[in-house]
């Protein structure tokens, strides 16, 4: 895996858009300035890797879009010390990127053939996040309470079971909405029984599946 000049080019390129579509967080910045997403992208398609969309990656499943990822973890508003649960670890890009903050990453995916080959692709670059397969709708209760929790995949509504999953201070960022559309959803655990909620932007992810999730 070769990461070139002409790729390090293109993903300054891209920071740029991001800072111009409205994201500030400069560790999130740094992150997406340093991380080769070219990496997870079949030689045939390189030209896309640093384009600001999402792309199949498989099973009908997607790497989500740099905007999206960079816009979810600046709501995690994440520090070096947070115990993260990734829900969806897809290509495992968006798991990179959190693992730039913090070291403490759990991530669970439902789909065996992505779960493989995103853990051969973190054994490749040296990457040590606890990896799980299983339905993330859930959460992931052997290892809870966590101060984030990150949906990278579009729900229902929002799964009880992850908001009891959340430490008290803690933030789940969730894409909420129907199969076309979610509202991206920031919830705060204030008290063990009081949560308070705010909805940013509308997205378009691939359906969660699972108990909690689309029955599909
Ligand atoms: N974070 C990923 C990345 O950086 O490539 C993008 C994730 S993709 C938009 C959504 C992922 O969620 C898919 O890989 C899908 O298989 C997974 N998924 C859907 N329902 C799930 C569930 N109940 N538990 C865990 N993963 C789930």
């Amino acid at each position: 895996m070769e990461d070139s000049y002409k790729h390090k080019g293109m993903r300054k390129g891209l920071v740029k858009l991001l800072r111009e579509k409205g994201i500030r967080d400069e560790r999130v910045l740094k992150a997406i300035g340093e991380i080769p997403r070219h990496f997870f992208f079949d030689k045939a398609f390189l030209e896309h890797a640093y384009q600001d969309k999402a792309f199949p990656i498989g099973e009908g499943q997607t790497i989500s879009q740099p905007y999206t990822v960079a816009y979810q973890t600046e709501l995690l508003d994440l520090k070096p010390t947070d115990k993260v649960l990734e829900i969806g670890t897809g290509s495992g890009y968006q798991c990179w990127v959190l693992l730039t903050i913090t070291s403490h990453v759990f991530t669970i995916e439902y789909n065996k053939v992505l779960f493989n080959r995103a853990n051969q692709m973190f054994k490749a670059l040296n990457l040590k996040p606890q990896t799980f397969l299983g339905d993330g709708s859930l959460g992931l209760p052997a290892f809870a309470p966590y101060d984030k929790i990150l949906v990278t995949a579009g729900a229902p509504v929002v799964p009880k079971s992850l908001l009891e999953q959340l430490k008290i201070g803690g933030i789940l960022v969730i894409p909420v909405g129907d199969e076309n559309l979610q509202k991206m959803v920031r919830i705060v655990r204030e008290t063990e029984t009081e949560f308070t909620r705010e909805e940013f932007n509308n997205f378009k992810f691939v359906p969660l599946l699972g108990k909690s999730g689309w029955n599909l």
